[in-house]
């Protein structure tokens, strides 16, 4: 039988950190993709990593550390997510950003993102990051990569060690030993029909737009292994995106987190527009129809960041998508909403924040951050909105060193998960760039511990977020 040092099982972000960082330890890795392309969700992703400290953020002036990260995704968490593994991101998240770096991903910009109570939302081209790790993975002799090479399922030793992977590889069945772990990075399973209608059926209309291979494959491996589950009572949608973004477009645009309200089919507002878009997108699917819009003015309008997922609003009017309109009426009648009503609601509105009295509590742009600003200034905008399930957050349970572990908090032996297959980080709420984010850190820690390395703080780390 042929063996090898790891096995990882997927080739989206986490599962190329840790081949890339397995391969320059030194350690002979298998890295499967079921697909014909590496990539998976992280390729589709709106591109951007929660990262504290770094000199992206030192450039613009902004102070910022690990521990206020950590602060913030307790917060936006509810207090429900796994302490340890949040402490475990804020010790390791820093010099991730610089291994990231330093292996040629290419960081874009910064800006202001859901969930945070200061810009951390790195931009990268998921394209560049990709493909430049792929290629470090590739160049390394140690790794080698199948594609198109589905894992079936994971064995285990008399002593209950998983330690051997069934694949299937050119119509072949094959069988591979590791000697020192397998890491399952096979993603989530917004993909699957069965296990979204077993543990989400509140999302049956939310669209679907994750990586075409992200089943949840790796999760039943493990549950038939023993390991335990977390966060499946949190899976949301997130509001945001255009009815078409399940086609080849993922036509996407955040306006509300720059000042614009979300009003449903009747023209009324129904939620703090602040929140994290996963609590959006349950308060939107209970709206009538399921139908909604974000409404801004040309002073919104002129924050869109050309070039970026979430805030270029004049692509998505460029591609037919937002309606515009000299007066909030002539608006209203384009969407087929009662033209005094929105008129009223946005009225309201402008004088609630003059007051600070909104009746849904909003009181920032997003989370604590950003000034509200009135809808005055035509012309006006509407763009129609929905949920889509990207990712499923809900996962396997881990400890801090990627370790899976069983209901009794025990390591199912030689089995190690990283990305969003690991649940109980993020808890009931999400924070923008934390899964990419969890995604580079847990790939690198979970390769390290299966090696028995000890992820060492880089000395940048330390200098920077004491
Ligand atoms: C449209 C969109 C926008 C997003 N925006 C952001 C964002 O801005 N910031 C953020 O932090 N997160 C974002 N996310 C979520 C984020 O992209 C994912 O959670 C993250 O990329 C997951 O990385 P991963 O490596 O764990 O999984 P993936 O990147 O999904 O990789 C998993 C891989 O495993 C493969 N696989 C599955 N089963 C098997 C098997 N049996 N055998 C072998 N291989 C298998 C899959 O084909 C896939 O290639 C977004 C997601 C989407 C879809």
């Amino acid at each position: 039988m042929d063996s090898t040092d790891l096995i990882i099982l997927g080739a989206g972000l986490a599962g190329l950190c840790a081949a890339v960082e397995a391969g320059e330890q030194g350690a002979s890795v298998l890295l499967l993709e079921k697909q014909p392309d590496v990539g998976g969700s992280s390729l589709l992703s709106g591109r951007y990593m929660a990262f504290a400290g770094t000199p992206m953020q030192q450039e613009k002036g902004l102070d910022d550390s690990s521990q206020a990260l950590i602060d913030d995704m307790m917060s936006v968490g509810g207090g429900v997510n796994d302490r340890e593994l949040v402490d475990a991101y804020g010790a390791h998240q820093l010099e991730t950003y610089h291994w990231l770096v330093d292996h040629g991903v290419e960081f874009k910009s910064l800006q202001a993102v859901s969930g945070h109570s200061i810009p951390r939302g790195h931009t990268i081209d998921s394209d560049q990051a990709i493909g430049t790790l792929f290629q470090r993975a590739q160049e390394l002799p140690n790794v080698t990569i199948y594609l198109d090479a589905p894992a079936k399922r994971l064995l285990s030793d008399a002593a209950g060690r998983v330690d051997r992977v069934y694949y299937e590889m050119d119509g072949e069945a094959r069988i591979t030993l590791a000697e020192k772990g397998i890491l399952l990075t096979s993603g989530g399973f917004s993909q699957s029909e069965e296990l979204l209608a077993q543990f989400a059926p509140h999302l049956k209309s939310a669209l679907r737009i994750g990586g075409l291979g992200n089943k949840g494959d790796g999760l039943l491996m493990a549950w038939e292994h023993g390991a335990w589950i977390r966060e499946l009572p949190y899976l949301n949608g997130t509001y945001g995106f255009h009815p078409t973004a399940d086609g080849p477009i993922k036509h996407q645009g955040l306006a509300f987190y720059k000042g614009a309200i979300i009003v449903n089919g009747n023209g009324k507002r129904f939620v703090n527009e602040s929140l994290s878009y996963k609590l959006l997108g349950n308060a939107a699917l209970k709206q009538p129809n399921g139908v909604s819009y974000q409404i801004w003015d040309q002073t919104v309008m002129d924050q869109s960041v050309p070039g970026d997922k979430l805030y270029d609003f004049d692509k998505l009017a460029n591609h037919g998508l937002v309606y515009q309109a000299n007066t909030l009426e002539e608006l209203a009648r384009d969407i087929d909403i009662d033209p005094a009503t929105l008129k009223q609601t946005v009225s309201e509105y402008n004088e609630a924040i003059k007051t600070g009295s909104d009746p849904f509590g909003r009181k920032t742009l997003t989370h604590n951050y950003g000034e509200l600003i009135p809808i005055e200034n035509g012309p006006f905008y509407a763009f129609r909105t929905t949920v889509a399930m990207l990712a499923t957050y809900a996962g396997v349970a881990v400890n801090t060193k990627a370790q899976v572990i069983n209901p009794y908090q025990e390591p199912v032996l030689g089995l190690y998960a990283a990305g969003e297959i690991a649940g109980g980080f993020h808890g009931a709420g999400y924070m923008t760039g934390s899964s990419l984010g969890k995604a580079s850190v847990f790939g690198r820690i979970a390769a390290l511990s299966a090696l028995g390395l000890d992820v060492q703080r880089s000395e940048k780390t330390s200098k920077s977020s004491s």
